[in-house]
């Protein structure tokens, strides 16, 4: 038979135990942590379903899903959601499918769309729940995770993060499938969505090729695994503080300290190209909640300089 050796190496069946090996490598200084965080999922499409799967996977203490559509048989081009769920709306079928992958981990469905003023508010009060782990004392969620396709939705993400100071990821695939993007969103110390184009800055495509209304997209599993592989993987690095991180780059959110070195992150699938770049707020920007988090953080520096000095 093909059964592995066990003698040399003890290997047991829980998964969380590949998951500690990366502590005892050196890679996470304390993996467990994972299990006291939330991440809001916004979009549960081609790119947030299958985030929404590896963080499940990893262990993630709490999901919060947000989508107002239903599963359609057009969506089975993508990973994840399976043809016996075609009608169900997406946030049902996610958490059907996540909770019987991983029974420990918290899921919050929200079925409704965050650009209406109803929508946005429940969004927002949603995100502010300080329902779990040692969120209680901050924000309700430790990251949102913006995968959504379009850029009303994205405005409204945006605007919720900027006034409740929270920290977000942002992440899009092109309308012709062959490029995405990710970028970190930090209020007052990066570009915030209204402060410049980011999605053209980021993945160095031609604004004409992002989604647009009314056009039949094309869309690959492969562009969106790998966007939703980039998006998961610096959220983890994020959360659990490993990896690529700038010094200089202190943020007093929650998060608090490390930060990976990127802000913004590209993929061309026809280049096999990774270009990275880091924006900086616009001192311009229109959007007022922005304009207040750089004031706030332009007015922390002396602390964070004497924190540094100190570290
Ligand atoms: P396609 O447009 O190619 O048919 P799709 O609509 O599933 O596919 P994706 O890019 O795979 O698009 O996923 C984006 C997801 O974001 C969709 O499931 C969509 O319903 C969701 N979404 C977009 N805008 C909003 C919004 N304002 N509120 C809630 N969910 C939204
Ligand atoms: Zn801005």
């Amino acid at each position: 038979s093909k059964v592995k050796d066990m003698s040399a190496e003890v290997v047991d069946s829980n998964p969380y135990s590949r998951l500690m090996a990366l502590q005892r490598m050196g890679i996470v200084n304390n993996y467990e942590r994972i299990r006291e965080f939330s991440v809001a999922i916004v979009g549960i499409g081609g790119v947030g379903s299958v985030a929404a799967e590896m963080l499940t996977r990893c262990g993630i203490g709490r999901l919060l899903l947000y989508d107002y559509d239903k599963v359609e048989l057009a969506n089975m081009n993508r990973l994840f959601f399976r043809p016996e769920q075609v009608g169900m709306t997406k946030t049902d079928a996610a958490v059907q499918t996540l909770s019987d992958i991983n029974p420990d981990v918290v899921l919050e469905s929200y079925t409704f769309n965050i650009t209406t003023v109803q929508g946005f508010d429940t969004f927002m009060t949603s995100l502010r729940t300080k329902a779990f782990g040692p969120s209680k004392e901050g924000n309700g969620v430790d990251l949102v995770l913006s995968c959504v396709d379009n850029y009303e939705a994205r405005m409204a993400v945006n605007q919720a993060c900027n006034e409740l100071n929270q920290v977000w990821m942002e992440s899009g695939v092109s309308e012709d499938a062959v490029s995405g993007h990710i970028q970190l969103l930090i209020p007052g110390e990066t570009a915030c969505f209204a402060c410049a184009p980011p999605l053209v800055v980021a993945s160095g495509v031609d604004e004409r090729t992002l989604k647009r209304e009314g056009v039949c997209a094309a869309s690959l599993p492969t562009t969106m695994g790998v966007v939703a592989g980039l998006l998961v993987q610096n959220t983890l690095k994020l959360l659990l503080q490993f990896g690529n991180v700038s010094p200089y780059l202190n943020t007093l959110s929650v998060l608090d300290e490390l930060l990976p070195l990127f802000l913004s992150q590209g993929y061309n699938s026809l280049k096999d190209y990774f270009p990275t770049m880091e924006m900086k707020p616009n001192p311009h920007c229109s959007n007022g909640a922005c304009l207040e988090r750089q004031k706030e953080f332009l007015l922390s520096k002396p602390a964070r300089d004497a924190a540094a000095a100190r570290a």
